[in-house]
């Protein structure tokens, strides 16, 4: 059966290439667009995950100049006109296949960390957004992700009870205020003592993450870490 059920997903959807378009055996990435991406791999911030251009740091100068809440985060690749291409892809167009392939990206970037985890979070958007783009982009990962890593996943722990204006155009100071003290906890016992990892899709300055962890460590959270599929380098 499921030998026919994808027999005929492919006859429908021919799997191509996410970037050229060109057809493959299998969803992913042909292998020049793969050589594409640009990985993130040692040496990087044992802090926020950014890599670095030589190996004579474990923490970098923004990391050490202001310590942020969560403890370690592992991003696949940086953030750049290819990883952006696929990102606005799997946040607009409701691609399964694409999500089937950010996860396994991401559980082998965060192996590491998915080890030691108690529960999944998806960093949360207001019901309102939500209801907008019909869902949550870093719920899917984490859904896809907590099935495969067998690690339970908590959608509904952590919220955004305020709306707040777009990130985009803001700077870094600008988005701290912009965030501060948006999201709220539900049950407030459930995070004490818990190694939280957080999902979610591109980290820009941090900034959210910051204030997911920055709550999640007040009400007793033992560790915060995150898994994004991009990080703005
Ligand atoms: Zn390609
Ligand atoms: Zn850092």
């Amino acid at each position: 059966m499921m030998g026919f059920l994808k027999f005929v997903q492919d006859f429908c959807y021919p799997p191509l290439c996410y970037l050229c378009g060109n057809f493959l055996a299998e969803h992913g990435l042909c292998a020049n667009c793969w050589g594409r991406i640009k990985w993130i791999s040692a040496p990087y911030c044992n802090v926020c995950g950014r890599p670095f251009d030589i190996a004579m740091h474990q923490t970098c100068a923004g990391c050490l100049h202001k310590m942020p809440h969560f403890d370690h985060v592992v991003s696949v690749c940086c953030y750049d006109e290819i990883s952006r291409n696929m990102i606005i892809r799997f946040k607009y167009a409701d691609d399964t296949y694409l999500t089937q392939l950010f996860a396994k990206w991401m559980i082998r970037a965060g192996e590491e960390i998915l080890s030691s985890a108690d529960m999944l979070i998806p960093v949360p958007m207001t019901l309102l957004k939500r209801l907008k783009r019909k869902y949550n982009q870093a719920e899917l990962l984490a859904m896809e992700i907590s099935k495969h890593a067998k690690i339970l996943y908590q959608p509904e722990l952590l919220y955004k009870s305020k709306n707040t204006s777009p990130q985009e155009s803001l700077t870094k100071k600008q988005r701290e205020k912009n965030l501060k003290n948006v999201f709220s906890i539900k049950e407030e016992y459930a995070v004490q003592g818990k190694n939280i990892v957080l999902i979610d899709d591109v980290m820009t300055t941090g900034s959210t993450l910051n204030e997911c962890a920055k709550i999640l460590k007040i009400h007793g959270a033992k560790t915060v870490c995150a898994i994004t599929i991009a990080t703005v380098v």
